[in-house]
């Protein structure tokens, strides 16, 4: 399996620090508002990864944190606190909001059927642990306190900018956007370990101030390191945390630790709206919850964010999201005509073959950067082929038998279609026999009085060339 690594720019074979487990942490949310469609997206393409090297075999140990203090609204040192921020707002304390978006973040999570990481660490649960390495980078000389605050010594760090690809050169022309200078830095591309702040509500006493917070990187890297070890396989996250996110957390963790902080780090590209930057003044930022008042189903939500390839740009579109809408119906239906399909031929071995063939089509794109668009296209491939012995009566039920099992197996790692067969209530398929009996002897008006008995029940009945098949509305 190859993997497009940020750090090399290349795709590079992966091979896991030990053999058979893969340890991967994701930059998540900070918890002042509602994840938007765009960060689930980098989200998704975690869980995607996640499920396809559980699909390999791997055992997926996956962290993701929540950041609930320190990550300033310039995404660097400058600005306000985006948990003070949304606090003052909704005249709330910086707790309560973490709590109320923590669980909406953790339901969207649910809606959108991504799996469970074995870890969700809170940054304010972990000011120690973050104390702790901020002691052992002031130790070592890698960082510098300046009253009551500590930086980060980027001249210390000869590295700095191997992420990124940004010289030192290129940092100090292109660093703009600096609101002020800060007069307690020695460059003004260090940055804050720990920000003396007496006024910040979140505070807490250090060796260095009374009153303080931790800086975001840090909060990071340090949780990275306490669960999965100094060491991990990947680091993930949007193209948008490549600088000076990711930058500034392999910079702390491999000063403090003497070894690599990852061995590959992915990110995936931004989402645009109509073409457009999602912002909240355009009016064009969603959030799960947006998209799902307006009709759209969370299945088609997730079909459509994982169907790109991550490192291409995804433009959501009302358009873009019917097709997806359009595409999930008939995945889901397809799975309902090869359970429901009743044809006893002679065994169709054509079909045994083409299964064996877009099972290796979806492994090699999968293993080629998670190609998931050449995946996807393999199983339509499938589907328009058994569709076609389906209607051509050249199949039986151990070929239906065996695409049914080839479709969920390929649904573990796209988490789109219903695991279980879901069950059709007794009441209705009771109905749906007396109908076809009604037909048979041509009693079309009690036929058509069943049916409409059958759909006030929430089923709908297709007749098919093979035959009445149940639909849920
Ligand atoms: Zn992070």
């Amino acid at each position: 399996m190859k993997l497009f690594n940020t750090l090399t720019r290349k795709k590079e074979e992966f091979k896991p620090l030990k053999e058979g487990i893969v340890t991967m942490y994701n930059c998540g949310p900070t918890v002042y508002w509602y994840a938007h469609i765009g960060n689930f997206r980098a989200y998704i393409f975690a869980d995607v990864l996640r499920r396809y090297l559980e699909y390999k075999d791997y055992k997926v140990n996956q962290v993701m944190n929540i950041t609930d203090v320190g990550h300033m609204t310039s995404n660097a040192d400058e600005g306000e606190d985006k948990m003070e921020v949304a606090a003052k707002k909704e005249g709330k304390t910086p707790k309560e909001i973490a709590e109320f978006y923590t669980n909406a973040f953790i339901e969207d999570w649910k809606i959108l059927n991504l799996e469970e990481p074995i870890k969700r660490p809170k940054a304010s649960e972990h000011i120690k642990d973050m104390l702790n390495t901020v002691q052992i980078l002031l130790d070592k000389g890698y960082a510098y306190e300046a009253n009551g605050s500590v930086y980060f010594e980027i001249s210390k760090f000869p590295e700095y900018g191997k992420l990124s690809h940004n010289t030192m050169k290129d940092l100090k022309v292109g660093a703009g956007g600096r609101v002020e200078k800060n007069s307690d830095k020695k460059n003004q591309l260090d940055f804050a370990l720990w920000i003396n702040d007496d006024k910040h509500l979140m505070n807490w006493k250090s060796p260095w101030s009374e009153k303080g917070y931790p800086g975001w990187h840090l909060e990071c890297s340090v949780m990275a390191n306490k669960y999965l070890g100094k060491t991990i396989d990947i680091k993930t996250g949007g193209v948008d945390n490549i600088f000076p996110h990711h930058e500034c957390e392999i910079a702390q963790s491999e000063a403090a630790n003497d070894v690599p902080y990852s061995k590959y780090y992915i990110h995936t590209r931004h989402l645009i709206i109509d073409g457009k930057k999602m912002s909240k003044s355009v009016g064009n930022f969603y959030t799960i919850k947006d998209l799902i008042k307006r009709g759209r189903s969370p299945k088609a939500i997730r079909y459509l964010l994982l169907s790109a390839h991550y490192r291409s740009q995804l433009n959501l579109t009302e358009e873009s999201l019917d097709s997806a809408e359009k595409t999930v119906t008939n995945l889901l239906n397809f799975i309902g005509r090869i359970q429901e399909t009743k044809i006893e031929e002679r065994y169709n071995d054509d079909l045994k073959e083409k299964i064996n063939e877009v099972k290796l089509r979806f492994e090699n794109s999968m293993d080629d950067d998670l190609n998931v668009p050449e995946a996807l296209s393999a199983i339509f491939d499938l589907i328009s082929e058994t569709n076609k012995a389906i209607d051509e009566k050249k199949i039986n039920k151990n070929n239906l038998d065996e695409v049914y099992e080839a479709m969920m197996k390929f649904d573990k790692v796209l988490g789109i279609l219903e695991h279980k067969k879901e069950k059709i209530p007794k009441v209705v398929l009771d109905l749906a026999n007396k109908r076809e009996e009604a037909r048979q002897n041509k009693n079309w008006k009690e036929a058509d009085k069943i049916r409409d008995e059958i759909k006030t029940l929430g089923y709908i009945i297709d007749d098919s060339s093979s035959g009445p098949r149940l639909k849920k509305v």
